[in-house]
């Protein structure tokens, strides 16, 4: 079945409710294990169908932000959302408290009562109204975000297709861009202060619903993070400083050298004075290559590329209205995934390609998963498919970028370790903003560029009033939308160039380990999934040396 054709409807929430609700009280009042494991089976069916509903109307807003219909249909699955949470929540506090626990326990695994403990801990009934403000304000960012229509070269432009300009051989191009983008941000700034100033005492509101201090440890359930914490992660993040920093100056160093200028601005953002490599060829001729590529690496990829393209279950191209950026999503009663992406004749375009063919490869690998909750990993552990995909296929890089496959590959490496400090600060920020959330918009940009000092010395806004003002963060739409989501794509980073490590040792350990990965699912928790992939944990100390000596070893062979 091809996405056009498949099935959407709005679910009645009332009719929703009474059928759950009798659900649980067959549920309560069961005699036997098997009894209440084949409710939860039946429960697990209509989640599944409610959620590809969801993820339709979510999709095809995306893929229109201006359709009506679409506009309609994303706000009524946007709405009821938290009151399908609240539900759900009555059902999962009656699995916890069955009386066949340790059957369950045996049935479904550990881990899916370490998730629902969380989830307890995170939700409450009256958090319904405030988790309702909180998607409109994100929605309203969205909005505006998409809505950005900026003349340049007598075409108006979103802002991905501001972005090839922003990477443009011509500095005077680079910096007009930069300027356009700089004034985007700077005529909207009070409607992103107001909405992110909203957002943060939500937050902080439902963080004392739940009797916490603030925020922070609520975000960390929310991301269902398990087997580490706050201190962790700020431990992790000095490793990060101490090992990565001084190496990405390095790159940055020699980038000024191979550009030939004085002084680097945030605008001089080429790794190549003739400009960064670019695909050779857009949508079509991506698509065709990823499918020789697929079908060379192994015969699952095989399988699934192209079932994604008989189904249609990719939308590439960068269109107006469209939502930005690219991501996954999928269809569990469909068992099937969907790539989202605005291709803009980039270098971007490939890496986004693999980075989201691996999610969706993950996402059909493990369909059959025997619980709702370990179709997807938490985000650390998802990531690892994604980033390590763009690095397991770049054997065929060659298909895309022909001549300039050598670039691509030092800019790919030189960019992934290059993003880990920028990562680091994004997390650090947040972590600040949630300690303080009474802080001003004003002072939240102070710490920005405070912060900005540490993990990426040496950056030069020269005149960009906007960002020089510590508003940069502002286009960071994980920041508005998913708090906390951002250090797991510098875990899975630091996982993925493990196998960019083991790729270059043994091919073949290394695919099979992490097909393992990826039929896994979410049915371990991140460290577990790690350990079951044969990589060692970001939390190591002594990954980090091991990463960063391997990979200055390889730019210094391959320095061009
Ligand atoms: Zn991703």
């Amino acid at each position: 079945m091809k996405y056009s054709q498949y099935p959407y409807e709005r679910i009645d929430l009332d009719k929703f409710k009474t059928i759950i609700e009798f659900m649980i009280g067959n549920f309560k009042s069961a005699e036997s294990a098997d009894t209440q494991i084949k409710i939860i089976q039946e429960y697990q069916k209509i989640q599944k169908e409610y959620h590809s509903y969801g993820s339709i109307a979510h999709l095809n807003f995306a893929r229109n932000t201006k359709d009506k219909e679409a506009i309609k249909e994303n706000k009524f699955y946007d709405e009821i959302g938290p009151e399908i949470a609240a539900i759900d929540n009555q059902f999962t506090k009656a699995i916890d408290a069955s009386k066949f626990k340790e059957d369950l326990l045996s049935e479904f695994g550990k881990h899916y009562f370490d998730l629902i403990s969380m989830e307890l801990k995170s939700f409450d009934p009256k958090l319904v109204d405030l988790m309702k403000q909180e998607n409109e304000l994100s929605n309203e960012y969205r909005s505006l975000l998409a809505g950005a229509e900026i003349k340049y070269k007598g075409k108006t432009l979103n802002l991905a297709g501001l972005s090839p300009y922003m990477q443009d051989t011509n500095r005077e191009t680079r910096k007009e861009a930069f300027t356009l983008l700089d004034r985007f941000f700077n005529e909207n700034e009070e409607k992103l202060d107001n909405i992110f100033d909203k957002l943060v005492k939500i937050r902080h509101k439902k963080a004392q619903v739940l009797n916490f201090d603030n925020f922070i440890p609520l975000g960390y359930l929310n991301m269902n993070r398990s087997d580490y914490g706050a201190a962790e992660v700020s431990d992790y993040r000095k490793q990060i400083v101490k090992h990565v920093v001084p190496l990405v100056e390095k790159i940055n160093l020699k980038r000024k050298e191979i550009l030939g200028y004085d002084e680097m601005f945030v605008y001089d953002t080429l790794y190549f004075k003739e400009g960064n490599p670019k695909p050779k060829g857009g949508v079509d001729f991506q698509v065709s290559q990823a499918k020789t590529m697929y079908s060379e690496l192994s015969k699952e990829t095989d399988d699934f590329f192209n079932m994604m393209i008989n189904e249609e279950l990719m939308d590439l191209d960068n269109r107006a209205g469209k939502s930005g950026g690219g991501f996954c999503t999928s269809f569990p009663s469909l068992e099937r995934p969907y790539i989202f992406a605005n291709f803009n004749g980039t270098d971007h375009d490939v890496t986004v390609l693999t980075h989201e063919a691996g999610h969706a490869f993950q996402c059909y690998e493990s369909r059959k998963q025997p619980v709702n909750r370990y179709l997807w990993p938490t985000y650390e552990a998802c990531e690892i498919h994604s980033m390590s995909m763009e690095f397991l296929t770049w054997d065929w890089m060659h298909l895309f970028f022909k001549e300039d496959t050598e670039k691509f590959l030092f800019k790919h490496i030189a960019g992934s370790l290059a993003f880990l400090p920028y990562g680091a600060l994004v997390d650090h920020f947040q972590h600040w903003v949630y300690e303080n959330p009474n802080a001003s918009p004003k002072e939240r940009k102070n710490q920005w560029l405070e912060l900005e000092k540490i993990y990426q010395p040496g950056k030069n806004y020269d005149n960009l009033d906007f960002l020089k003002n510590g508003g940069f963060w502002q286009k960071q739409a994980h920041i508005y939308e998913m708090p906390f989501y951002y250090i797991d794509y510098t875990l899975a980073q630091v996982c993925a160039f493990q196998f960019w490590i083991r790729m270059q040792e043994d091919k073949e350990s290394a695919w099979k380990d992490y097909l393992e990965l990826c039929k896994a699912g979410g049915s371990m928790s991140f460290l577990n999934l790690v350990k079951l992939a044969n990589i060692k944990s970001p939390f190591d100390s002594k990954v980090f040396e091991e990463v960063a000596n391997k990979i200055n070893d390889w730019l210094e062979k391959n320095s061009l």
